[in-house]
């Protein structure tokens, strides 16, 4: 029997069935490569959903956590560690705001701008109590708390899991007419994705996020990008919000802030909005360890160093030349941003799985998003030769149907 097959009739039985992995047990990685408990070596095409924008291993991080771990990995936040007064300065000018609260979890850190955008609407709008509202979008995916499966319009997402909370509109993704029409005077903030990536590689309009912006200026409330997904370099950019100039009041970063090594997540904004938040009024016990600290300033020298930005852009580039030159009937549209691409099948394939599933089994590991669509956001610094590599077998299985 093989490794692969043991442990998969274990996790069967064993592990609860919250998800729908493809039938590859992996154990071990280094960029953009990856084998299972068989030996079998893939190609990385999916990076932790951008959780792995600077590969496996990448060999500065593993050697700034291990040269952390051996000092100090957590001390709470009932002191201070010189890791996290470092990291909030450097990733407050990194992201050209001003505070930093850290969290674990993208979830987590979602949940702390709703806390800091409400708090800042009562205290500053002075909205009557308990009527903040945040306008959210259609088809969003923000993580699986029970306050943000509240304003999901998936119903996979929320199903059984009521009674939600109240305090959240959605309104349709791209259109700033409907945005316009849904803010009224208890309207706190409007929190966005700037590219809609569970949802299916969803680019909005040219000019939406600065759309978005302006009206947030003009009502005065708060615009909150989520760029858990899509910051850290992966469409082209440090941050999406950059390609249009569109710098949000309170921006949430998760994934790739961790280095693939461990979560971190942060919520980063304007002065006067994240000093709503007083002693006590929310925390995190691991939130700010020293461990994922010290990771974090690594992950945001390699940026720099490294030019993630420009890579993911080169990447992306690359995928959509190569993609765009085939003649793939199956395929109905190729888009995306940077090294974020969705390729959205037609319906008549019957969906994206089992050409996933048939990418695996050629040593290509990427997932379906929203049943017709195959994401592709391999790491950052994959080599071309390893990138066409895998596209030569991502076209061969689209071809073959
Ligand atoms: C992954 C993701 C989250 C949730 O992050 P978790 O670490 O899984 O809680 C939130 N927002 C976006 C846009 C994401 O891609």
């Amino acid at each position: 029997m093989s490794q692969s097959k043991k442990f998969l009739e274990q996790v069967e039985k064993y592990g609860a069935h919250n998800y729908h992995p493809l039938p590859v047990v992996l154990k071990r990685g280094k960029g953009s490569r990856v084998w299972d408990v068989d030996g079998k070596e893939y190609l990385d095409f999916l990076s932790c959903y951008s959780a792995l924008n600077f590969g496996h291993q990448h060999p500065r991080l593993v050697e700034a956590m291990i040269q952390q771990v051996d000092k100090l990995a957590l001390c709470s936040r009932a002191f201070h560690s010189d890791q996290l007064c470092e990291f909030s300065e450097e990733l407050a000018k990194f992201c050209g705001l001003d505070m930093v609260l850290p969290m674990n979890s993208g979830a987590e850190a979602v949940e702390t701008a709703i806390k800091i955008a409400r708090k800042w609407g009562y205290e500053t709008k002075k909205i009557p109590e308990n009527r903040a509202k945040i306008i959210t979008f259609e088809n969003n995916f923000h993580g699986r708390t029970i306050s943000i499966v509240s304003f999901s319009s998936e119903e996979g997402y929320k199903a059984g899991f009521g009674p939600f909370t109240p305090g959240f509109v959605n309104v349709p993704f791209g259109d700033l007419t409907a945005l316009a029409n849904a803010i009224d005077k208890d309207t706190t903030a409007i929190l966005v994705e700037p590219i809609q990536a569970e949802a299916g590689i969803l680019v909005p309009p040219p000019g939406f996020l600065v759309g978005v912006r302006s009206l947030c200026q003009r009502h005065g409330i708060l615009f909150i990008a989520d760029e858990i997904q899509t910051g850290m370099g992966r469409t082209g950019k440090n941050f999406c919000f950059e390609h249009e100039e569109a710098k949000p009041d309170l921006l949430v970063l998760g994934k790739s802030l961790g280095g693939g090594l461990i979560p971190v997540s942060a919520v980063i904004g304007r002065r006067d909005v994240m000093e709503v938040i007083r002693p006590g009024q929310h925390g995190s016990t691991f939130g700010g360890n020293p461990l994922g600290a010290a990771i974090g300033r690594e992950v945001l020298k390699l940026m720099t160093d490294e030019k993630y930005a420009e890579k993911a852009a080169a990447v992306g580039q690359h995928v959509q030349a190569r993609l765009k030159k085939e003649s793939l009937p199956a395929v109905k549209d190729i888009r995306g941003k940077g090294a974020l691409i969705g390729i959205d099948l037609h319906e008549s394939t019957g969906g994206a799985r089992r050409f996933c599933e048939a990418l695996a089994v050629r040593g290509v590991l990427c997932k379906e998003t929203h049943t017709y669509v195959i994401r592709l956001a391999p790491p950052l610094n994959i080599s071309m030769s390893d990138l066409d590599e895998g596209l030569d077998r991502v076209i061969a299985v689209i071809k073959e149907g």
